[in-house]
């Protein structure tokens, strides 16, 4: 109704309108003295008029008489001439842009190049990409989040291929002009009229606020009552809340409502009433009363119809704006100058700053549309881009503030143009060196996280929930800090060193605030009630990780910024700590002769704080001092005497000792929220600026310091003075412990500081602290985690901490270590490690977990054993330190660090001593071979010296002071050498007292004679000479044995899987080896004979087959009379093969499936898992699985893979989904074979024809009579005429020879096929359960004999025997299945299916010939047959009537060919020589041609004909061969087990045909020249022969999956492109059907319906919806945005499927993440096309869903 009436409206106002002449009015505003008033009264007068009409005021955008009336004008003024003309003109003028701009849509495919790109957010649109260098390049692929666009063209984007071709300004136009040049002056002065009135007219109607009143001379004349209720989006109410206010509010349908809420969501306000103001107002204020669980009601306002006119009129306005900006850059200007020129209100006043400061007032349409101006504006003139930054640098906070208090998200907020400017590196440099950036916005972002504790920290845990959304929010600053640091500045002034070291000073300040942050106490006795809060603190620090990063490098880009900095930095720290000792007493430690002063201070009993940024900040400077110059020249110059180094540890220690603590269990109290910060402290996304900078500062510390008096300390942290400064306190302490929890948790602490040890002296691969360099370390991380095992590219990244450009830096070094293994059908690629780089593994690498740790251990032993060598991991030889960091070596000589390594020592040697663990003597072993190292290293360096600073050997000659004389470290190791218990270490004990020798024997040449340098060169050859020759001897062998190893490995793995393909089908096949019923055909008949049908069938009998029930173990024949076996199946409907998925089943109750069209539109499959059980037993098992179904359903709701209620169950053996069970019957035909078969047999078609047409009429009057005796008998007397022949068996007493148990079992499964395959409820009565089951058989012989052609498979070999088990008992279940149906319903059937080759004039009216499927018709002839020819008893035999029937379908199936077969298209390479079945298909093609009056075309060629009539014959062959050897049981040639020459005659022979098939129609021309007639003039044939029909022509071939492209971005693109069918918006979920190509709509409310004859069932989505009508059920769908294969069955099934397309790496990218190149994997996809050919989609989904229980919990059908 109301659409109607709005059409009507429309109507009435055209015909006025239109004849308004825009012209005339630009013609009198020309002449105008006051412009505005003049433009203003022509907006009063008509905006109102076109644009309040209807309920909806936004419903005429875009109209004609908009253009017309309102914009014509403007125009015609603006160009002074025809728009038409002279916007062309305009265009011309304009020099080409070299600036692509293009603005992104949602969805829409970007591209970035990781070589060339300023910084990730370059990006390019996609023809951009493709016709730039970058194609070549690692590029990165990303959908667009809309908004953005291009950066094209723009120099400062890119370092290389800054333009594509098509935006290539070539050699001319590279100078700076100015755009106004182009146009005249009479244009300039008319544009900047025009443009200042429109823009001036549109802003204040766009913030205009007042609800009926208008702006000064806007006023209508006539104001009526008409006013529209605004409801207004919000991000706080749900879609469903919104649906359901609005329902009561308005009182309108749900549908409408949903259309309601879906407008204001993507609109941001919708008029939801119109009438007048008292019936608004009532709408607004229930929508306002509405209650909901939020404290803000949903806004509404009542506005004045005129009011929403301006408005919409002004969206209107600014994208004509934008248009008309388009052609040409001098109109682009004058927008951009009018925008920026200051108002009457002077600063802040321009019209651009009045939008930027009412954004957040703004609805979102509103905001969209004046963005998009500013876009193709402000930000595509370079010099006004550059204004407009600084206008919005000046408004910063308080549009940041606005953004904040607003709820919209980002994308919707103007403060989203950061990144337009802020990424572009000049305008970022400019901005922070005139306008503060940099301190605006850290300062901005400060103000927004308020409560801060006593000494000035963030207290994170004291927030609100609204102060936590706005800490969501503000967050985005970070990433405007982010993007003014990218780009470092080329060169440093005195005033740009000014002004970052001020940034850096606020910088200093935010991090103050994080310095020891959510301070933690460990909690003894009582477990912490409530988890603090701790994500917050996190989340900041992670978002600052890489600013923090990225600060650091623009310090290190200049010496004097680096020094200041480092003092201000050390300044604050100094601060932070300003009560360093407060309350903390001054203690002192000694041990060996030295001590030292320091505090107590206990972790495990004071506040210790995670997070320290500002020490973290000094320690990364720290390490880049130590890489300049001065540092090496002249360190004195450095700030360093400054430094008190004990207060540089203390806080870095206490944080390495809270997560030791950690770890040994001390914290458990303090539930997960500590955990969880460990955890990130130490993960890939902090670490570098947490625990990785800690280590440094630990490092640099003890530098500085007496290593002895470190040492003191960090035991005293660790609280473990005590047990090593005490001689014999640690054994007193392991005896009197009673409490084995302790002594295990200072066993875990010794472990953790020695690892710390090993780390503080082991790690130099950070550039500063060793001589390395940033690729030495990425290096070292990766030969470490492949020593893990080998990874995926994707696995690897994630093991490495990402830069701000998203880089890990990997690419440069990964082929130096590893090599790429390329992948399979399945899995993905994986790098593996270069065998030349474990040498470089260290055991106690930093970054490793101990999960990690110890798997990486196994892999190198391994490793090793298998090359032969020993297995002694000893530390690898690390890079020298850099000088500020050499001192740290003396750690390992020093007295304290000898003193604890003996200490553990002496508890290994003790027995019964349980206070140590072999983890803590292999941390101590690995420090002795690290000095060992060392020392062997120095000696080499400094041998003149003789190494006399560093010796390590000597020390540990000597034996112990205390207690006097106790044994040295050298004596105790060749002691643990020969202890049995300690076997695991003896290698590396080995290792490390020859090395010990080694360098006693260096040491002990060199006093007397010190090598000379020729000497040592020469030694050093010889070995490494020796060495590589050796070792080189060793990898031969080591490779020998290794690949003897693989192929043993490989000949186990083929057995193993043979034996278990074997295993489930022995249970079926034993005690026989085949599943065949019968005995090989070799043996008992020769080849020749083999014929499957017909009086000349080759005779079998039948051997005796058992089966094993997979249920009861218990062995069961197969006979007619026992109790029933059954085979787990699963039937479904099928669109697999149809050629027409146009065709619906409209009415299925009223449905008459008894002919199969030819394009195979629906059919119903039967597949088979190949798993037999008893009847019986099945039935007991399917009980019992209800039973379990319904109590589970009352404890939860969820679904399970299989639905019960559709008689779904599992496979009990392989959990294979199927719902029936077909019963297993002997070989029909066997049955039969005992019929005489007399002479009389070898008569004429003719003969037969005439004797079936005389039974069929007996059957008609016999059927008749009977009816009659039912009802009336006595009314009808002309039935007593009729006689009935005396061959005719009147008294069939007809009795099934199957026992019960069978006949019920092929009810049963009857009853499924019908019920599945028509989609209606069982009711066995229907007559149509036969053809149903006929269909079944037919459909799924043709099915599997495609997907065979396909494979290129010989006929009769390779079926799977799942397969060959299913297809024989189908076969057999639906040849057996007439003798449980009543005899009259198959009786009839059999009459109508005849009818449609053989007149018959009482039957009912049959389809022409080229409406039938051959096949279906065959299988239906022949299983339907039986039950007519048991009422005569001296026709001819079942077999015989195989025989003829199987040949009259043939028949019709080669006219049916011919006569849809297309014209050949090369007459030319015909053959002259014609053989005789070319000439016969000739002849037959003419006759045809005679009785169709030559419509068919003219064929010259026989050959051509004869190849066509073969091709398209084959595969019915073919299936013909399929269904009667599983009917008849006649094993099949063997030429038709291979692939050979003659196929085509050898199944001509097995079917008892002529090879020349036109022979069928010479020999029985009597009976068949009438028929051929009858079937080419039947007037529907007419319609084909004349294309008013598109006819299936044969071969009819395989349906394939739609093509896919090759690079995935085409699709991304393809559906960027795609607009929702129902709203006409951008889909979020396009979805592409890969069975037909469509493209859906998916996961959306919009695009929700109701399935077809389903009106009471739930809304159902796009691709549910779909897979009814295009896969009847099933669907194949690929999810375009996630890069993902959706599977889904039914309603409740589905699952997801990894997608074909794989990077370069062998990797798929589920979900886009990682952006890499997608390319099409043929052979993947064609792994998935074969699931959906071979009806495995079902099977498929319920293997994933029971593999993964989460999946059955997903709503599948509101996808
Ligand atoms: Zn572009
Ligand atoms: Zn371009
Ligand atoms: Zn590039
Ligand atoms: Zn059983
Ligand atoms: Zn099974
Ligand atoms: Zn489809
Ligand atoms: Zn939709």
């Amino acid at each position: 109704m109301a659409a109607d009436t709005e059409r009507q409206e429309i109507s009435v106002i055209d015909s006025s309108l239109l004849e308004f002449c825009p012209k005339d009015v630009a013609m009198m505003w020309l002449q105008a003295t006051d412009l505005p008033k003049e433009v203003y009264k022509h907006l009063a007068y008509y905006v109102p008029k076109i644009y309040c009409t209807g309920p909806n005021p936004s419903i005429l955008d875009d109209n004609l008489i908009v253009q017309h009336v309102l914009l014509g004008p403007l125009e015609w003024y603006l160009c002074g001439e025809d728009p038409g003309l002279g916007f062309p003109k305009l265009e011309q003028a304009n020099k080409s842009s070299d600036l692509c701009g293009r603005v992104f849509k949602v969805g829409e495919p970007t591209y970035s190049c990781r070589d060339c790109a300023v910084d990730p957010t370059c990006v390019l649109c996609m023809d951009c990409f493709l016709g730039s260098i970058h194609q070549g390049h690692r590029y990165r692929m990303t959908t667009s989040g809309g908004g953005g666009f291009c950066d094209c063209g723009d120099a400062e984007a890119w370092r290389k291929g800054i333009h594509c071709q098509k935006h290539d300004p070539g050699m001319s136009g590279t100078a700076e002009e100015d755009p106004l040049s182009h146009l005249s002056e009479d244009m300039i002065a008319r544009t900047y009229n025009i443009v200042a009135i429109m823009f001036k007219y549109a802003v204040d109607m766009l913030i205009w606020e007042k609800e009926s009143e208008l702006p000064l001379g806007l006023e209508p004349l006539d104001k009526g009552d008409t006013y529209y209720c605004m409801l207004f989006n919000d991000e706080v109410h749900t879609y469903e809340q919104v649906i359901l206010t609005l329902k009561k509010a308005v009182n309108c349908t749900h549908k409408e409502a949903v259309g309601y809420a879906t407008a204001v969501d993507r609109e941001g306000r919708r008029a939801v009433r119109c009438g007048d103001y008292q019936f608004c107002e009532q709408a607004k204020s229930v929508i306002m009363r509405t209650p909901g669980r939020q404290t803000k009601p949903l806004k509404v306002q009542v506005m004045h119809s005129s009011v929403v006119a301006h408005q919409c009129f002004s969206l209107r306005l600014l994208t004509w704006l934008s248009q008309v900006i388009g052609y040409s850059d001098g109109l682009r200007r004058i927008v951009c100058q009018v925008g920026l020129q200051e108002g009457q209100e002077g600063e802040n006043s321009s019209l651009v700053d009045t939008l930027m400061l009412n954004d957040s007032k703004l609805w979102k349409g509103a905001r969209n549309v004046y963005h998009q101006l500013f876009m193709s504006s402000l930000l595509m003139d370079m010099k006004y881009k550059k204004l407009f930054a600084v206008r919005f640098t000046e408004n910063y906070e308080r549009l940041q503030n606005d953004f904040v208090n607003d709820d919209h998200d980002r994308e919707f907020s103007v403060t989203d143009l950061s990144l337009q400017m802020f990424t572009v590196p000049s305008l970022a440099r400019m901005l922070v060196m005139d306008h503060d950036l940099m301190s605006i916005i850290i300062r901005t972002f400060m103000d927004h996280l308020k409560c801060k504790d006593a000494h000035g920290r963030f207290q994170f845990e004291r927030y609100t929930t609204a102060q936590a959304f706005k800490f969501r929010r503000v967050q985005s600053l970070i990433g405007d800090l982010k993007y003014i640091l990218i780009s470092k500045p080329p060169e440093w002034t005195d005033k740009s060193r000014q002004k970052f070291l001020e940034g850096f000073e606020n910088f200093l300040e935010l991090l103050k605030c994080m310095q020891g942050m959510d301070p933690v106490t460990r909690q003894v006795g009582q477990h912490i009630e409530m988890e603090p809060e701790w994500e917050a603190a996190f989340t900041l620090q992670m978002k600052l990780t890489h600013v923090i990063s990225m600060i650091q490098e623009w310090c290190a880009s200049d010496e004097l910024v680096l020094i200041e900095a480092y003092k201000k930095c050390l300044n604050v720290l100094i601060q932070c700590h300003s009560g360093f000792a407060d309350g903390e007493q001054p203690i002192t430690l000694s041990m060996c002769g030295h001590s030292v002063d320091t505090i107590r201070y206990c972790v495990s009993q004071e506040k210790v704080s995670i997070h320290l940024p500002v020490s973290r900040l000094l320690a990364g400077l720290h390490a880049l001092l130590s890489k300049t110059e001065v540092a090496y020249k002249y360190p004195e110059l450095l700030p360093l005497s400054e430094l008190s180094p004990p207060m540089l540890i203390e806080h870095p220690l206490r944080c390495l000792v809270l997560s030791a603590q950690v770890h040994a269990g001390m914290w458990r109290r303090n539930g997960f929220s500590l955990v969880n910060q460990v955890y990130y402290y130490h993960n890939v996304k902090c670490r570098v600026e947490m625990f990785d900078k800690d280590l440094t500062m630990l490092q640099a510390g003890a530098s500085m310091m007496d290593p002895n008096h470190f040492l003191m300390i960090l035991l005293s942290r660790f609280e473990l003075y005590q047990l090593f400064s005490i001689p014999e306190y640690g054994k007193k302490f392991a005896a009197e412990a009673a409490n084995k929890d302790i002594v295990q948790q200072n066993n875990i602490l010794i472990e953790e500081m020695l690892h710390l040890i090993i780390m503080i002296v082991g790690e130099r691969f950070v550039p500063g602290v060793g001589q390395v360099s940033a690729a030495d370390e990425i290096e070292r991380e990766i030969i470490h985690q492949l020593c893990i095992r080998p990874m995926a590219h994707s696995e690897l990244v994630k093991t490495l901490p990402e830069d701000e450009n998203k880089e890990t830096g990997m690419e440069n070094v990964i082929e130096r270590v590893a090599s790429f293994k390329k992948p399979g059908l399945t899995g993905k690629g994986l790098y593996v490690l270069k065998p030349d780089c474990a040498k470089r593994f260290s055991l106690y690498f930093h970054h490793y977990s101990r999960a990690e740790q110890s798997k990486a251990e196994e892999g190198q032993r391994k490793l090793k054993r298998q090359n032969s060598s020993d297995t002694a991991l000893p530390p690898p030889v690390p890079p020298p330190f850099c000088t500020l960091f050499a001192s740290l070596v003396n750690i390992l000589q020093s007295d304290v660090l000898l003193s604890i390594l003996r200490t553990v020592l002496q508890w290994a040697l003790e027995p019964n001593s349980y206070a140590w663990s072999e983890s803590m003597l292999q941390r101590v072993l690995h420090l002795i071979g690290m000095a060992l190292q060392e020392e062997n290293q120095q000696m080499e360096i400094n041998y003149e010296e003789n190494g006399e600073s560093f010796n390590f050997t000597q020390k540990v000659s000597r034996p112990g002071d205390a207690p006097e004389n106790s044994p040295s470290i050298l004596t105790m190791l060749e002691t643990l050498q020969n202890t049995p218990s300690l076997e695991a270490h003896k290698e590396m004990i080995k290792w490390i007292l020859k090395t010990f020798n080694t360098i006693k024997k260096l040491r002990e040449r060199s006093p007397t004679s010190p090598l000379t340098e020729m000497d040592r060169n020469l030694m050093e050859e010889n070995c490494t000479f020796k060495d590589k020759v050796e070792r080189k001897r060793k990898a031969e062998i080591a490779r020998l044995r290794r690949e003897k190893i693989m192929a043993q490995m490989s000949e186990m793995q083929r057995h193993f899987i043979n034996e278990n393909k074997e295993l489930f089908q022995q249970t079926l096949e034993e005690p026989d080896t085949s599943t065949s019923l019968l005995t090989d055909a070799s043996s008992a008949v020769s080849n020749a004979a083999l014929v499957a049908l017909g009086p000349d069938q080759t005779k079998v009998t039948e051997k005796r087959q058992v089966v094993i029930c997979i249920l009861c173990q218990e062995e069961q024949d197969i006979k007619v009379d026992t109790r029933a076996m059954v085979l787990s199946s699963f039937v479904q409907r099928s669109t697999v093969m149809s050629k027409n998925r146009k065709r619906i089943i409209q009415d299925p109750e009223n449905y008459d499936p008894l002919f199969m069209h030819p394009d195979l539109a629906y059919g119903t499959h039967t597949g088979s898992c190949g798993h037999t059980m008893h009847a019986q037993c099945w039935q007991r098992y399917f009980e019992a699985v209800l039973l379990k179904e319904q109590r589970r359903q009352h404890r939860t709701r969820g679904h399970t893979s299989y639905d019960v209620e559709h008689g779904e169950f599992l496979c009990p053996l392989c959990e294979c989904i199927s719902n029936a069970v077909v019963p297993l019957v002997p070989s029909p035909r066997i049955l039969f074979s005992s019929d005489s078969q007399n002479s009389s047999e070898h008569s004429s078609l003719s003969r037969w024809l005439r004797s079936v047409s005389q039974l069929i009429t007996s059957l008609h009057i016999f059927h008749e009579k009977n009816n009659k005796s039912d009802n009336q008998l006595a009314n009808s007397p002309e039935s007593k005429d009729v006689q009935l022949p005396d061959n005719f068996k009147t008294d069939i007493n007809f009795k099934s020879i199957y026992s019960d148990s069978i006949k019920e079992m092929l009810t049963i499964f009857g009853l499924v096929v019908y019920k599945v395959g028509l989609k209606v409820n069982p009711n066995e009565q229907d007559p149509r359960v036969p053809i149903l089951c006929w269909g079944t058989c037919a459909y799924t012989i043709q099915s599997i004999e495609q997907t065979l052609v396909d494979e290129d498979k010989p006929l009769f070999s390779h079926l799977p025997c799942r397969q060959e088990d299913c297809l024989a008992s189908l076969t057999r279940f639906s040849a057996a299945h007439w003798t449980v149906s009543p005899l009259p319903v198959v009786q009839k059937h059999f009459v109508r299916l005849l009818a449609a080759l053989v007149p018959d004039e009482k039957a009912e009216k049959s389809p022409c010939i080229l409406d039938i499927d051959m096949f279906h018709l065959l299988v239906s002839l022949i299983l339907a047959f039986p039950a007519v020819h048991c009422q005569d008893i001296l026709g001819f035999s079942v077999h015989t009537g195989d025989l003829y029937l199987f040949h009259l379908v043939t028949m019709a199936h080669i006219v049916q060919i011919l006569l849809t077969s297309l014209p050949e298209e090369n007459t030319m390479d015909q053959e002259i020589s014609s053989t005789e079945e070319e000439v016969a298909v000739a002849a037959l093609y003419n006759i045809l041609r005679r009785h169709t009056k030559s419509a068919l075309k003219e064929r010259s060629s026989g050959w051509h004909l004869w190849h066509n009539l073969k091709a398209g014959i084959l595969p019915f062959l073919r299936c013909s061969a399929l269904f009667f050897h599983y009917l008849s049981g006649v094993p099949p040639p063997a030429e038709l087990r291979v692939h050979g020459p003659n196929h085509f005659e050898h199944l001509c022979r097995y079917l008892s045909l002529p090879t020349n098939l036109i022979d069928l129609f010479r020999i029985n021309s009597d009976a068949t020249d009438p028929l051929i007639q009858r079937w080419c003039t039947i007037t529907e044939i007419d319609s084909y022969l004349k294309n008013e029909n598109i006819a299936i022509s044969y071969p009819r071939e395989l349906n394939r999956l739609i093509e896919l492209p090759n690079d995935y971005s085409a699709l991304i693109n393809q559906a960027s492109a795609f607009l929702c069918p129902k709203s006409g918006d951008k889909s979020r979920t396009p979805t592409l059907c890969l069975v037909c190509g469509a493209t859906l709509c998916s996961q959306s409310y919009c695009c929700q319906t109701k399935l077809e004859g389903d009106d009471a069932g739930e809304d159902v989505g796009a691709c549910t919806a779909h897979s009814f009508i295009c896969g009847a059920g099933v669907g194949i769908f690929l999810r375009v945005r996630e890069c993902q294969i959706l599977l889904l069955a039914g309603k409740t099934k589905g699952c997801f499927y990894p997608p074909p397309y794989l990077d370069d790496y062998g990797e798929t990218d589920q979900g886009l993440r990682r952006g890499n190149p997608l390319h099409l994997c043929r052979e993947r996809y064609k792994k998935l096309e074969k699931l959906w050919q071979q009806h495995s989609i079902t099977e498929e989904i319920g293997h994933a869903q029971e593999a993964n229980q989460t999946l059955a919990g997903i709503d599948w059908q509101q996808l």
